[in-house]
C-alpha cells in the first residue's frame, strides 16, 4: 500500500478501485484526441496510448498520535445505485484492505468526507443483517454544515444515497456537522474548495515543517490543473469550480505542499509547478502503485 510520511502525520491510501476511464465520461473536454493533445503532462495518470484517464476510488486514512482518521470512504458494497452502475452492488475486499492498513472497524477515530457525493461516503456504512449500520462505531462522522443542507432536500439520482449512507450514522449518535474550516488538531484542518459541490471542503495536513492537502473532489484529474475550464461534469456549480481550481492551483504552485488527489491514479500525487499561464502535476520520483488496478 501506498504510504506518505509528513512530518509526524502518517498517511496511507487504501484502493477501492482503479480504472482506465473514457476522460470525456466525468470531464466532458476531456475526449482521447483532446487528452492525447497534451501527451507530456499526463505522465502517469492516463494511458497515454489511447487518451483514457486513470481514475481512482480510494481512501486516505491519516494516523497521528491516538487518531485514525479516515478521508471519503468511496462507494461500499451492497449499494443500489440506479444511473451509476460502475459502483452498484460492488463487492470488493476494501475493508479486508483497510484492517490490513490498521484502520479497521473499531480502530478509527473520525470519518471526514470532503462532499456528500455517492463515491466518498459508501463505506459510511455496511449492510448487517438486513440493516445499514456504521462501518465504524467508535468514529466521529464529520459532515460539512452546508453540504449536509443542500443534499438532504436534494433529488437523489444515484439511490437512496443519504438513507443508507448518511441517515444511519446520524440516527446512531455519531454525526457532528462540521463547519468547511474546521480545526481537527494541531496537524489537521478542513479548508473551504466549495464548486464542485457547495460545502466542499479539502483537508489540510502540516506537521514537522512538512505539508499535504488532500484536494477532494476539487479536480477529478490533474489535467485540470492545465485546464481549470475542464470542468467535471457532477460540478454542481461549474463557474465557481472553475474559479476554485484556479485560485487552489494559485495558492500552491511552486510550493513544498504535496497535492494528494481524491481521484488520480497510479501515485495520486504531485507538486503543482507553474507553466506559463497554467499549472501541471510533478509526481516524478513517486512510485506507481497498482493494487486493484484494472486496465479494462
Ligand atoms: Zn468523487
Amino acid at each position: 500500500m501506498q504510504t506518505w510520511n509528513i512530518g509526524e502525520v502518517k498517511i496511507t491510501k487504501v484502493v477501492e478501485m482503479e480504472q482506465m476511464w473514457p476522460g470525456s465520461a466525468v470531464i466532458p473536454d476531456a475526449n482521447s484526441a483532446a487528452l492525447l493533445e497534451h501527451d507530456w503532462i499526463l505522465g502517469p495518470f492516463a494511458d497515454r496510448e489511447n487518451g483514457r484517464i486513470r481514475l481512482s476510488f480510494h481512501a486516505f486514512c491519516i494516523e497521528i498520535g491516538d487518531e485514525k482518521i479516515v478521508v471519503d470512504t468511496c462507494a461500499g458494497n451492497d449499494k443500489t445505485r440506479p444511473n451509476f452502475a460502475a459502483l452498484g452492488n460492488l463487492d470488493t475486499d476494501f475493508m479486508h484492505k483497510m484492517t490490513e492498513a490498521g484502520f479497521g472497524p473499531d480502530d478509527v477515530t473520525a470519518v471526514i468526507c470532503t462532499h456528500l457525493h455517492v463515491d466518498h461516503v459508501g463505506w459510511n456504512t455496511q449492510l448487517r443483517n438486513g440493516v445499514w449500520q456504521p462501518t465504524f462505531p467508535k468514529a466521529r462522522y464529520l459532515f460539512g454544515e452546508t453540504e449536509w443542507a443542500h443534499w438532504r432536500v436534494e433529488p437523489q439520482i444515484y439511490g437512496d444515497v443519504v438513507g443508507d449512507s448518511i441517515q444511519p450514522c446520524i440516527d446512531a449518535g455519531l454525526a457532528e456537522l462540521v463547519q468547511s474550516d474546521m480545526q481537527l488538531n494541531d496537524a489537521i484542518w478542513l479548508e473551504p474548495t466549495p464548486g464542485h459541490t457547495p460545502g466542499h471542503h479539502s483537508v489540510c495536513i502540516s506537521s514537522g515543517g512538512q505539508d499535504a492537502i488532500i484536494t477532494g473532489d476539487l479536480c477529478h484529474h490533474p489535467i485540470q490543473f492545465e485546464f481549470p475550464h475542464w470542468s467535471s461534469e457532477p460540478d454542481v456549480d461549474k463557474p465557481a469550480a472553475i474559479s476554485m481550481r484556479r485560485r487552489f492551483a494559485e495558492r500552491y504552485c511552486d510550493d513544498h505542499t504535496l497535492i494528494l488527489g481524491t481521484h488520480f491514479g497510479g501515485p495520486s500525487c504531485g507538486y503543482l509547478r507553474s507553466v506559463g499561464n497554467s499549472w501541471w502535476l510533478d509526481s516524478t520520483g513517486f512510485a506507481d502503485i497498482n493494487d486493484n488496478f484494472s486496465n479494462g
